[in-house]
């Protein structure tokens, strides 16, 4: 039978990096290049229980009610190895996780997903690891999922090669700053390329792969610098830049790389449109083809009401500040 404390639950909220996180220095450990920075956000929630149970002769993953693929649950279990490895447990494990938002798409999946499955791995082998070490052991299955342990604006620093411990720290808590990020869904469906696959073709063959490692820093300590501030337009203009530059590192990668698709650019259109109307909304995007429009919370109903008005986009939702990750027993 299993003993009731070895199971335990945990929900992450995904986040958005507002200086973006393209190319790593450290494949293997999984250690960023570049420094990024993030907002974490409350609508975009995952919840994933693990239960270590003797009964089990091997690890069982459920990913969005169904079974993971090979390649989904590979993720997982290299997480669930650490977690066994650090607290001595040879135990298989039962995993169910469910994304309140779509899976693999570019809204960061990944990050809520391993930042859940970090802390209620964790907790159900019975470790009790600080938001510190969540971070770094989130961090080795997803750099974005470093920044995802904590809520608010949050920093995940650039590594070199080698580094085992590399972690997330916070900047401001969610209340520091009462933004709205607008997500912009168009194409439905996962993305073609993974960000792993995307980032390592981008450092082999793009020819900008240099100036963007180069020019990431910048951003981000300008970016930084904006959210202890408070000062919206800076902080979007310096996304933008981080934005565009790492999506002309992908698009210049061989075989290219193109995210983007017709209503990613009329959404582009549509964030311009609104500043040119005095609206101080900024538009960013990942590795994917949806558009998110960060603004102060007075004007984001009407660049909702805009995007949701763009040919080509399907959805959207409107996301605040979130919390760090939450355990449950
Ligand atoms: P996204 O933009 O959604 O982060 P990625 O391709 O970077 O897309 O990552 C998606 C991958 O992350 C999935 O294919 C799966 O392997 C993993 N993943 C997503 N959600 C979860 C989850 N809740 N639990 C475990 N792994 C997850």
């Amino acid at each position: 039978m299993t003993d009731r404390s070895m199971q335990a639950s945990a929900r992450a909220c995904a986040n958005i990096a507002l200086a973006k996180y393209w190319g790593k220095a450290d494949v293997r450990r999984n250690v960023p290049a570049v420094p990024s920075i993030s907002l974490t956000l409350d609508q975009l929630v995952t919840e994933t229980r693990v239960r270590f149970d003797e009964s089990l002769g091997a690890d069982v993953v459920r990913l969005d009610g169904r079974r993971a693929t090979v390649a989904e649950a590979e993720r997982v279990i290299a997480m669930l190895d650490r977690v066994r490895r650090e607290a001595g447990l040879r135990l298989s494990a039962h995993v169910t996780s469910h994304n309140h938002f779509p899976t693999a798409a570019g809204l960061a999946s990944s990050a809520s997903g391993f930042a859940a499955l970090a802390a209620a791995a964790s907790a159900a082998a019975g470790l009790r690891f600080n938001a510190r070490r969540l971070s770094a052991l989130a961090r080795a299955s997803s750099a974005s999922a470093a920044r995802s342990i904590y809520g608010g604006f949050v920093e995940l620093p650039a590594g070199s090669r080698g580094d085992s411990d590399l972690a997330a720290r916070p900047i401001a808590p969610p209340g520091h700053w009462n933004l709205r990020l607008v997500v912009a869904a168009t194409e439905p469906g996962q993305k073609k390329v993974g960000s792993t696959e995307g980032m390592e073709r981008s450092r082999k063959t793009s020819p900008y792969y240099h100036a963007w490692l180069d020019q990431a820093p910048r951003w981000s300590r300008k970016i930084k610098r904006a959210v202890k501030d408070r000062d919206l337009d800076t902080l979007g203009a310096a996304m933008e830049q981080s934005t565009l530059a790492f999506h002309c590192c992908a698009i210049t990668s061989d075989p290219p790389i193109l995210y983007w698709a017709p209503a990613t650019l009329a959404a582009l259109a549509t964030v311009r449109g609104l500043r040119e109307r005095g609206v101080s909304a900024w538009a960013t995007m990942d590795a994917g083809p949806h558009v998110k429009a960060l603004c102060g919370v007075g004007d984001a109903t009407r660049v909702r009401q805009a995007l949701d008005r763009t040919p080509g986009v399907t959805r959207t939702w409107m996301a605040k500040p979130g919390p760090d990750v939450e355990v449950h027993r």
